[in-house]
């Protein structure tokens, strides 16, 4: 496919965003200038709209999208044994129907890459690789006596990993689930996997009071100390959450080179009671991202939602204004998350991977300059407002049109098995 972008205003690597032509060849950008004169099989008029390097989702369940709203308005702990119960019940078309409806969600939100983590992400993949967003899908690993797996988590893990090594949209990974369902040898034999395989891998970590309490309780040490004696923490490690770190544990991720994904709406919509300290942890090194948890926790999977709040909680709570720029949380959601997936993408340049969002040209994006693109982009701009999503090159979503996903079928598939756990829930 080639397409080409006329009159955009780009954000760039450098923060001074300029109005380009982009011309897109198979799954690259392959030329920026002033002007571009080519024939192309899509032409896209961009003038008055901003054009990003593709959001990266670093932390989702994409597949519980089918369970939006069943687990609203319940305490933290109830909604771990309700969802783990509700994830015994779910069947290969449950979880592959329900990626298909995240992905496409994703997509017409400005998400071109996003990070899974579930049981069953063979489903997933199939989803992906049927509509042409890019992944990183993370087996889920929880200890054997606790899982709603069939058979041993960690064995499925290696099968998933073995099998789509190599794949141009699917990169597979452990995602050993937290501490709290892991045991030790979990924990261990999942870094091992990674290791094996040189992948990434991910965590839920810190995430609530009551996990913090019970580690130091049971090892006298907190999350991130533990682990980091486990030899656990690596620069290949993305550790969701991390709302209650102490200025010791960012130390430790910072010298050890973690990725943390920050997930302001689902933190506050579980009602956890505290935000990632992210100005700490860019001063000591850790690499920040963005992710939108689940539909089932945070309830919609809107990265432009969770990168506006990523900056106002912390100005609020420091009451300071000039924290957390525009430019600064455009790389968390665009860049950073490179840094651990080690692909050539997250900027807009020559020779990268055409992963792109071009968002903008309604009300609430006037008046739009090159000047205040980020700012116009983060502050006041949501997932509506994305016109047109590319991934490897290719035109997915535009304007309103999924090319490739008929939304129709993933309607109808996904209120089925929607009103059935709805029965379930109230029987
Ligand atoms: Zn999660």
């Amino acid at each position: 496919m080639q397409i080409l972008l006329k009159g955009g205003i780009l954000l760039t690597e450098d923060h001074s965003p300029k109005v380009m032509d982009i011309f897109i060849d198979d799954n690259q950008i392959s030329q920026i200038s002033e002007r571009i004169g080519v024939e192309a099989e899509y032409v896209i008029n961009c003038e008055n709209k901003i054009i990003s390097p593709g959001f990266v989702n670093m932390h989702t369940h994409v597949s519980m999208s089918n369970m939006r709203t069943l687990l609203d308005d319940m305490q933290f702990q109830r909604f771990l044994e309700t969802g783990f119960k509700m994830d015994a019940l779910r069947t290969d078309d449950d979880v592959y129907y329900g990626a298909k409806l995240g992905i496409a969600e994703m997509l017409s939100k400005g998400t071109t890459t996003f990070l899974d983590m579930y049981y069953g992400e063979d489903m997933v993949a199939r989803a992906v690789q049927e509509t042409g967003i890019r992944s990183y899908l993370g087996w889920s690993i929880v200890n054997k006596n606790q899982t709603t797996q069939k058979g041993d988590p960690l064995k499925n893990a290696e099968q998933f990993i073995s099998r789509f090594s190599g794949n141009e949209l699917v990169t597979p990974l452990p995602a050993p689930h937290g501490i709290y369902s892991c045991e030790r040898d979990d924990l261990i034999a999942s870094k091992e996997l990674a290791d094996r395989y040189d992948l990434p891998y991910t965590i839920h970590l810190s995430e609530n009071r009551r996990e913090v309490y019970d580690i130091v309780k049971k090892e006298k040490k907190r999350p991130v100390e533990y682990l980091d004696g486990l030899g656990f923490l690596s620069n290949r490690l993305i550790a969701a959450h991390t709302i209650y770190v102490t200025l010791n544990e960012i130390k430790i991720m910072g010298r050890k080179g973690v990725t943390s994904v920050n997930n302001p709406v689902s933190n506050m919509k579980l009602a956890n009671g505290n935000f990632a300290p992210l100005l700490e942890m860019v001063q000591h090194g850790v690499n920040v991202t963005i992710g939108t948890d689940s539909a089932a926790t945070g309830n919609s999977l809107d990265m432009l939602e969770n990168a506006k709040l990523s900056s106002l909680l912390q100005k609020n709570y420091r009451e300071e204004g000039q924290a957390m720029p525009p430019s600064q949380v455009l790389d968390f959601m665009t860049r950073n998350p490179w840094k651990v997936l080690g692909k050539n993408s997250g900027v807009i340049k020559e020779g990268a991977l055409a992963d792109l969002t071009v968002v903008g040209g309604g009300p609430g994006q006037i008046p739009l300059r090159k000047e205040n693109a980020e700012r116009i982009l983060i502050y006041s701009s949501s997932g509506s407002d994305v016109q047109h999503t590319i991934v490897n090159g290719k035109l997915l979503y535009s304007q309103g049109k999924f090319l490739g996903i008929d939304i129709g079928e993933i309607r109808r598939k996904n209120e089925e098995i929607f009103d059935r756990y709805s029965s379930l829930i109230n029987s």
